[in-house]
């Protein structure tokens, strides 16, 4: 295990956001040159950056694939549900958050008839109620489940959702964007059709593209199904298969740097090595915000090593556009709540971050609580109400 963490240059801030997130230096190094799109040498990147995220997944019988496409992850989920979904499909989607509800949003765009089970913000949907929505419609032909809700930092428990999947004879697709690299996703333990992720995640590359690692015989399938040329999932992977090039122009620098951190995943150690220094990251911060009397929206057993959201204190005295530039003044770049109903904002642990740097998060929340006159973080009892009831 080799993984270090780097002094950003100087006044560079570092951020505690789900992505764009802190990069390494290799990473950020690896864009200080140019590369032809259609030459062998980014060719040759592509095809080993293929290689590298199948092994990811454990794919020993060669049933899978990988097809890199270009834009922001919300593009690839939108290619993704466009091409894996017939037009004649019909979709359970599983929402507890922001990133649920887009992926039903952009089903009404596309025309896809769905379904939608939503948990509101705080708790998971669990394989029961995934068991018994398939039973009551037989027309369900998709499940849609969203891995890590990087809007709450719930974890949602894939495995138990999968099996229920598969033991109804349906197919899942799983938004894994902000969990995988860092959370297993096995695909021999893990029955799904269809995974996508982003470069700016837990890979800790820059943004500019995401992938989905689907079943070969879901991208054959998926042949006339994608409502954009720009999105096709098949057609990308058909042209990348027979030339080894993007169809069209690629983010070649972010290519470059996403091969960078690959390397860096592996030398940490792979999937389990990451995923235990974001937990670690993500018990110290936990440990030393509750301290100052700061509470997480989640009850712990949901937390994921993720991202977490904190309730915002009841103090009238704490302000979030005060507490962000207070943060900021440390170096430190916070995100704001995209929760529906109660006030938050989230504190990312993922990226090049370790928890001695979570320890230094921690003091500065501290001093800039100090510096609002704030003296306790506690949250509003009508927030823990809340929670406490839903929990139950
Ligand atoms: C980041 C993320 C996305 C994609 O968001 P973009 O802003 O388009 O990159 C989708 N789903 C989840 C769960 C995410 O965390």
């Amino acid at each position: 295990m080799d993984y270090t963490i780097d002094i950003p240059e100087m006044g560079e801030p570092r951020l505690l956001t789900p992505g764009p997130l802190t990069t390494a230096t290799a990473t950020k190094q690896a864009m200080l040159k140019d590369w032809g799109s259609w030459d062998g040498d980014f060719r040759q990147m592509t095809a080993r950056m293929r290689k590298n995220l199948l092994a990811l997944i454990g794919d020993r019988e060669g049933a899978f694939d990988c097809v890199p496409m270009q834009g922001s992850g919300t593009f690839v989920v939108e290619a993704m549900l466009g091409s894996l979904l017939p037009r004649t499909s019909k979709t359970l989607v599983l929402a507890n958050g922001a990133y649920g509800q887009r992926i039903a949003r952009t089903l009404t765009y596309l025309g896809r008839d769905h379904v939608t089970i939503d948990k509101g913000d705080y708790l998971p949907p669990r394989a029961d109620e995934v068991s018994a929505a398939l039973a009551a419609d037989s027309a369900i032909t998709h499940v849609v489940v969203v891995h890590c809700e990087t809007s709450s930092g719930i974890l949602n428990p894939i495995e138990e959702i999968a099996q229920a999947v598969h033991a109804a004879g349906r197919k899942l697709l799983i938004d894994s964007m902000s969990a995988f690299g860092a959370i297993d996703l096995d695909c021999n333990a893990i029955p799904y059709e269809a995974i996508v992720s982003s470069a700016n995640k837990c890979i800790e590359g820059v943004p500019g593209f995401g992938f989905v690692i689907a079943r070969k015989a879901a991208l054959e399938a998926a042949a006339g199904n994608a409502h954009s040329l720009s999105l096709d999932l098949h057609d990308q992977w058909q042209v990348m298969n027979e030339t080894g090039q993007w169809r069209f122009t690629p983010p070649t620098h972010v290519v470059a740097a996403f091969l960078a951190a690959l390397d860096l995943h592996e030398r940490e150690g792979g999937v389990a090595a990451r995923g235990a220094r974001y937990a670690a990251n993500r018990d110290v911060l936990v440990a030393g915000m509750r301290r100052l009397g700061f509470e997480t929206l989640l009850d712990a057993r949901w937390l994921s090593p993720i991202i977490v959201t904190f309730f915002n204190p009841a103090d009238t005295r704490f302000a979030f556009p005060r507490f962000y530039d207070l943060m900021k003044d440390k170096g430190f770049i916070i995100y704001p709540g995209k929760l529906t109903v109660v006030d938050s904002f989230r504190i990312g642990c993922i990226g090049n971050l370790d928890a001695a740097l979570m320890q230094q998060v921690v003091t500065a929340a501290a001093e800039a609580l100090r510096k609002m006159g704030v003296d306790s973080a506690r949250p509003p009892e009508k927030a823990l109400r809340e929670r406490a009831i839903l929990a139950a």
